[in-house]
C-alpha cells in the first residue's frame, strides 16, 4: 500500500476535520444571542447545544486518532497493532486508515 498516499489523506482529512470542529466549536461558544426569554425556547436552545457538543467530543476522538495514525506513519511504525504488535490487515487500514489495532485485538476487547 502507498504510505505516502495514506499520509495524504490523513493530513486532509485532519485539516478538514479540524475546520469543522472549529465551526461547532464557535457555535457552541458563541453567545452573541441572548439566551432565550421563552422557557421551552431555551430548552430547545441546550438541546441542540448538546447535540453539537456529542458531535465536537466524537470529531475531537476522531481527530485525536488522525493525528496518532500520522505520527506512526512519521516514526515508521504505521499498520504494526499497538496491543500484539502484529501487522493490521491492508483491507482493515484502507476501511478505517487510522485504526491502531488489528482486528483480532479490536474485537477481543469489545
Ligand atoms: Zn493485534
Amino acid at each position: 500500500m502507498n504510505i505516502d498516499k495514506v499520509k495524504q489523506d490523513l493530513i486532509q482529512q485532519k485539516s478538514e476535520l479540524q475546520s469543522r470542529l472549529e465551526r461547532t466549536h464557535k457555535h457552541l461558544f458563541s453567545k452573541e444571542s441572548p439566551v432565550s426569554p421563552n422557557f421551552h425556547e431555551q430548552i430547545k436552545e441546550t438541546e441542540n447545544d448538546e447535540v453539537v457538543a456529542a458531535l465536537e467530543t466524537e470529531g475531537l476522538g476522531e481527530l485525536i486518532q488522525i493525528s496518532r495514525a500520522i505520527e506512526r506513519i512519521e516514526n515508521g511504525t504505521y499498520g504494526n497493532c499497538s496491543d500484539c504488535g502484529g501487522q493490521i490487515a491492508e483491507e482493515r487500514l484502507i476501511a478505517i486508515p487510522y485504526a491502531d489495532a488489528c482486528i483480532d485485538c479490536t474485537e477481543s476487547k469489545s
